[in-house]
């Protein structure tokens, strides 16, 4: 599976080491992406990102997945309510979980917006580029391809490794 790590607020290192120390221990052969310094996609005027992205296996289920990631939100200061794709200490996606797909109001895999943003699909490529994405018959790398034709985001490697 692949999660993605994102964060524009407050200690991003101690938000960024919070999730890494939560999630590896749950993860075989776990493997986190370099980090990207990025500039916001939508919401309100903010301050740019770090962006990684964090792949293993598991033998917890994609809902039990989502728990856990939105428990280390909350453990990294994350406050409910607040602009939609406003500063946040940390968000974290699950963005793929094996080949499986969910349409569920409460959880989405593969991440619906995943495969349009730069932010997400180059720390992906880093760590998973020949990833098939399911449902589309298509791998990281093409989607990253096609992304960067048409996008304008800026995402560059951060000088911060956590
Ligand atoms: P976003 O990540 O889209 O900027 P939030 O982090 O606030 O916004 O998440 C909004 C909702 O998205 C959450 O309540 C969560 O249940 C839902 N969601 C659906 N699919 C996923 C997924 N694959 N990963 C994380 N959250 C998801
Ligand atoms: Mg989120």
């Amino acid at each position: 599976m692949a999660i993605g790590m994102g964060g524009n607020e407050g200690n991003l290192r101690r938000a960024f080491r919070l999730a890494r120390q939560r999630l590896f221990p749950l993860l075989r052969n776990p493997k986190m992406s370099p980090i990207y310094r990025t500039s916001p996609v939508g919401g309100p005027p903010q301050p740019d990102f770090l962006n990684a992205v964090v792949v293993g296996t598991t033998s917890l289920t994609a809902h039990a997945l989502l728990t856990l990631l939105r428990k280390s939100e909350i453990a990294a200061g994350r406050k409910p309510g607040g602009p939609k794709n406003g500063p946040r200490p940390l968000d974290l996606d699950l963005l793929l979980y094996g080949s499986r797909r969910v349409a569920t109001p409460r959880l989405q895999v593969p991440h619906p917006r995943m495969t349009s943003r730069l932010f997400v699909l180059v720390p992906l490529a880093d760590v998973a580029p020949r990833r098939v994405v399911p449902g589309t018959g298509k791998t990281v790398a093409r989607f990253l391809e096609e992304a960067r034709r048409r996008s304008t985001e800026n995402v560059r490697r951060a000088r911060a490794s956590f």
